[in-house]
């Protein structure tokens, strides 16, 4: 049974939340039991390795005083039930107390190693201190004007800063706005008002968003599209390379000239929209060859390539975009998520020529560019820069592959390791063969890494990845004892 886009065992799951909640989480301990015992059976070569876990020695940085959740935890997660929407409640079931670089410590003064940085956002860490700085320092000033009634120079000087670190020659404008989603839809409002067309082009496995355009462009059903149509018009989907699974850049090209004679044509299509790894989708690379072929069939029929870098962007992959791996540059890139180190900002960066022809008033809102987020994404512009976080995601991605490496071979279910830099993933399955996705093998995993003092989080179309977007500020200490943790969870599971 699945609920809430989660297996039924998942630890801090909504409709388990009152069991969970019990003292030492019965349920969810007997239903992980269940998973591992049920793996076990289908692996029995692995069985019984358990024994041989290695204990984390010594732990620096994660430090456990209550069990998980703490009483605290539990008391506010049981109000939370009387008062959240219940779509919301699907997190971990701790409550945060404070957040510093890698850690969050939670109301029970437990504190745990964060690989998901607040899904991607955190990549210069929990509160940095100069993020903090500048966010006093702007609030001090003027929180807020509306940019469309009384500009401020913030504004301006990131649009000037993102201009010369984007991959796009020429002149380049920014726009800023507050959302990832609202950022690929206003990317997408330009591409339409300078094309005069309507037609977008999406990918299998891509996550935009979830307002209307930006959920229709979106690709997966469960959770987050079922019941929630009609979708908006004009949307056209066809298939992103998976080395893995299938298909490939070849097979995926021809896929969209296809889609060109049998649904949508060519000089109908505004904007082709695609992530440069797919994020939600499992972290799935795009080949250079596939990006190369989008970029020339943009160039053959006049259509704008918008690169959606929300996840992938500022230092990610091992470069500051990820548009930065391949031959070919894109002409709009959607930012977010770790623009402003953890207040709400996004933006759309591109091409003078798209940016300047739509009429004045055409984009906008209330809240577009908040100079406070706007001064904590220079802010995370200087720390990039002073302490050379983009050179430090290759060095951070190139440990985490080591180890995801040595898991494939040690354990048949981790069927693949992928990914860009810093922005890695492994996919669990049940037989290397058929690579039958194992969703709750993946839930299981996370949450024993939890009672382990490790926040991970799952991704894929099947829900049977799990993704690293740990602070790129990581110490080499905290990066090892978080692997080991990691490591430590799949072996519970695993055997
Ligand atoms: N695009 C990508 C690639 C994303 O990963 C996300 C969020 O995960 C979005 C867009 C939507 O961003 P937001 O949640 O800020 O609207």
């Amino acid at each position: 049974m699945r609920v809430g886009g989660r297996e039924s065992h998942r630890l801090g799951q909504r409709n388990e939340r009152s069991s969970l909640l019990e003292p030492g989480c019965q349920l969810g301990e007997r239903v992980v039991r269940e998973v591992v015992r049920l793996h076990r059976g289908q692996d029995a070569s692995r069985a019984g390795r358990a024994d041989r876990l290695p204990r984390v020695a010594a732990t620096r940085a994660i430090e456990l005083r209550t069990e998980i959740p703490g009483p605290r935890s539990r008391a506010i997660l049981e109000r939370e039930r009387r008062a959240v929407a219940r779509p919301l409640i699907v997190h971990e079931p701790i409550v945060a107390a404070r957040a510093r670089g890698s850690t969050i410590t939670d109301v029970d003064g437990n504190t745990f190693l964060d690989f998901v940085g607040g899904v991607g956002v955190a990549n210069v860490g929990h509160n940095h201190p100069r993020i903090v700085e500048a966010v006093v320092e702007q609030s001090e000033r003027f929180l807020h004007t509306d940019f469309t009634v009384v500009p401020y120079e913030g504004y301006v000087e990131l649009a000037e800063r993102l201009g010369t670190l984007v991959p796009i020659s020429g002149g380049t404008r920014g726009a800023f706005f507050n959302s990832g989603a609202e950022a690929v839809e206003n990317a997408v409002k330009l591409a339409r008002l300078t094309t005069g067309r309507h037609a977008v082009i999406a990918f299998e496995g891509a996550f935009h968003g979830r307002t209307l355009l930006a959920l229709t462009m979106t690709s997966r059903t469960h959770p987050y599209k079922k019941g929630l149509g009609p979708f908006a018009p004009e949307v056209y989907r066809t298939s992103f390379p998976n080395a893995y699974r299938g298909p490939d850049s070849e097979v995926a090209l021809h896929a969209l000239e296809r889609l060109f004679t049998a649904h949508v044509p060519p000089d109908h299509v505004a904007a082709i929209v695609f992530e440069p790894q797919q994020g939600e989708g499992g972290f799935l690379p795009a080949p250079p060859e596939f990006v190369a072929g989008l970029r020339t069939t943009c160039d053959e029929h006049g259509i704008v390539l918008v690169a959606d870098e929300v996840q992938t962007g500022f230092g990610r992959t091992g470069r500051m975009f990820a548009m930065e791996h391949f031959d070919v540059e894109a002409d709009l890139l959607v930012l977010a998520k770790s623009i402003a180190g953890g207040l709400p900002l996004s933006a759309v960066v591109g091409r003078a020529s798209l940016m300047d022809d739509p009429h004045p008033g055409a984009i906008g809102g209330t809240f577009i560019g908040n100079p406070v987020a706007l001064a904590a994404a220079a802010a995370v512009l200087d720390v990039f820069e002073d302490e050379g976080l983009v050179e430090r995601a290759v060095v951070v991605g190139d440990a985490i592959r080591a180890r995801m490496l040595g898991w494939r071979e040690r354990w048949s279910a981790v069927g693949d390791v992928r990914g860009l830099g810093a922005m890695l993933a492994i996919e669990l399955v049940h037989d290397r063969g058929t690579k039958s996705p194992a969703p709750a093998l993946t839930e299981a995993v996370i949450d024993e890494a939890l009672r382990r003092g490790l926040i991970l989080l799952k991704s894929g179309v099947y829900g049977n990845c799990i993704r690293v977007l740990c602070p790129l500020t990581i110490s080499d200490a905290e990066l090892d004892e978080g692997l080991v943790v990691w490591e430590e969870a799949l072996e519970a599971v695993l055997g």
